[in-house]
């Protein structure tokens, strides 16, 4: 008779194979963590993988962390936006999160920057990448990283702390780790500049479908969802809408 795995099993499952894939290239897994997305995933579920050690969680949308923020705020879960982030919703994320993952343009610097020094706070942030250079994904092309994170500079309350990316064709090996092996070559050119504001720890990249490359290309933070929580009932075009939608 076979049951479902329940969320416990599945992390246990999933970080045996983290440290299965580091001691392969060489890696100490505790360089690699895991952050749940919890999109469409009720609280009581999450208390699960809360439960099992895991505290890290990345929301996509803002009504949808809220919402959540509050019944999980007993189990103190550290919270990361992962998805597009509107200038007009800054005000409401703020309270919640420690790390957004996906600052892509000056103007929500400019808007982090002046809510965040209202408050006398600061955030930690990661530039977001289109590493795959598709037109439909948010994200500053691969030529724009460095000197945008470079004029962060002008924002101190943001504390730039690495990269985050996107990857698609999760599937599809070749074509996937090109794309990451960007991301770890724009994360080692930052680092070598040594900008005071932008530290380079870490690396978000990697899903349930590709995280095994992700791992062997350098990833500090995978973010995985349908794999430890199954398959969610909107497709992902409503978390992440096409840019010109
Ligand atoms: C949903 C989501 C993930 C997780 O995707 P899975 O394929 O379910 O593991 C990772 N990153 C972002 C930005 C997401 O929106």
């Amino acid at each position: 008779m076979t049951r479902e795995m329940t969320i416990a099993e599945k992390l246990k499952e999933l970080q045996t194979e983290i440290n299965g894939i580091c001691a392969s290239v060489g890696r100490d897994p505790k360089e690699v963590k895991v952050l749940l997305a919890t999109k469409t995933v009720e609280p009581a579920r999450i208390m699960e993988a809360i439960n099992a050690g895991y505290r890290l969680l990345g929301e996509n949308k803002v009504q949808e962390l809220k919402a959540k923020a509050e019944p999980l705020a007993a189990a103190n879960p550290e919270w990361h936006f992962i998805g597009h982030l509107q200038t007009n919703k800054v005000k409401d994320v703020l309270p919640h999160i420690k790390v957004l993952h996906s600052l892509d343009r000056l103007s929500l610097a400019e808007e982090l920057h002046k809510k965040l020094s209202q408050q006398g706070k600061t955030l930690e942030v990661l530039v977001q990448v289109n590493s795959s250079n598709e037109e439909s994904k948010f994200g500053l092309p691969p030529e724009e990283i460095i000197p945008f994170t470079k004029q962060l500079k002008d924002f101190p309350t943001l504390k730039v702390k690495g990269l985050m990316t996107l990857a698609l064709f999760a599937s599809e090996e070749e074509k996937v780790r090109p794309c990451f092996k960007i991301m770890k070559s724009l994360f080692d050119q930052l680092k070598a500049e040594n900008l005071p504001h932008a530290e380079m720890k870490e690396l978000s990249m990697g899903m349930s479908g590709d995280y095994k490359t992700a791992i062997e290309e350098g990833a500090t933070i995978l973010r995985v969802g349908t794999k430890i929580f199954g398959h969610r009932q909107y497709p992902d075009t409503h978390y992440w809408p096409p840019k010109n939608s």
